[in-house]
């Protein structure tokens, strides 16, 4: 099962992601988390990718396309996976179907969670990420057991640095104009599927099975 998640910043899709994954047994495939390790661990790529994600705005797609291409081409692929903050505007999904299509295979579903713009910076700044793990949490809708503290590993939990309000309107800008556009895309490819993510995490998952089979 081939899947992406499409929806704004902040609207739910690493926490779907990682249960999709682990239900389906498929990879669950981060573009932002892959950029966050690089920039932990000071590469190239990471030190690329930070200059343009600290402003709120999309790496350059020359920078993401061959990671991702390279990455579904792996074999703990071969079943299928869940991407994550992939693809982000027209030319990567178009990238990665002509990469599919060359060896065979396609998309099944993109899944749009769907959070209106007024719910998302509330959700923005209490989200909490951990430094190690990268595992999330809100601070109302979904607290670590102890305050700070990742219920994963015991590492610390941070405020993203682009989870500031300030960068969160510019991220929620720049989704409208270059990521909005695939929902029509996949709407046209006939693989889009809605959920409505402003609900609990867990009906917000119900709702995936539902339209993925259990
Ligand atoms: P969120 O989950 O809040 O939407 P991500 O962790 O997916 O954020 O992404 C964080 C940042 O990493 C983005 O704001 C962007 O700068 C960069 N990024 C992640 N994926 C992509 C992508 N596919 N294309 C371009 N930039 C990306
Ligand atoms: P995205 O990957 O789309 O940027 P996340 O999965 O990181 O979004 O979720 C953003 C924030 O909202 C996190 O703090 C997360 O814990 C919280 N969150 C996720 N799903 C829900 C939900 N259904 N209800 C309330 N808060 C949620
Ligand atoms: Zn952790």
């Amino acid at each position: 099962m081939k899947i992406i998640m499409l929806g704004a910043p902040g609207a739910g899709k690493g926490t779907q992601a990682k249960q999709i994954a682990e239900k389906y047994k498929i990879p669950h495939i981060s573009t932002g988390d892959i950029f966050r390790a690089n920039i932990k661990n000071g590469t190239e790529l990471g030190k690329k990718a930070k200059t343009f994600m600290d402003q709120g705005l999309l790496v350059p797609d020359e920078l993401v396309v061959d990671l991702v291409v390279d990455r579904v081409r792996q074999e703990d692929c071969t079943n299928g996976y869940v991407l994550d903050g992939f693809p982000r505007t027209i030319p990567q999904a178009e990238a990665l179907d002509a990469a599919l299509e060359a060896i065979g295979e396609k998309i099944d579903y993109a899944i749009n969670v769907e959070v209106p713009d007024e719910n998302i910076v509330r959700r923005m700044s209490g989200r909490r990420a951990c430094v190690a793990c990268g595992a999330t949490y809100h601070l109302v809708h979904i607290p670590p057991k102890a305050e700070g503290i990742c219920d994963k590993c015991g590492k610390e939990l941070i405020l993203r640095d682009d989870d500031k309000p300030e960068t969160v309107e510019k991220r929620l800008n720049v989704y409208h104009e270059q990521t909005q556009p695939l929902i029509n895309y996949y709407t046209d490819k006939k693989v889009l599927v809605e959920v409505d993510g402003t609900v609990d995490m867990a009906d917000v998952f119900a709702a995936i099975v539902k339209i993925l089979g259990e």
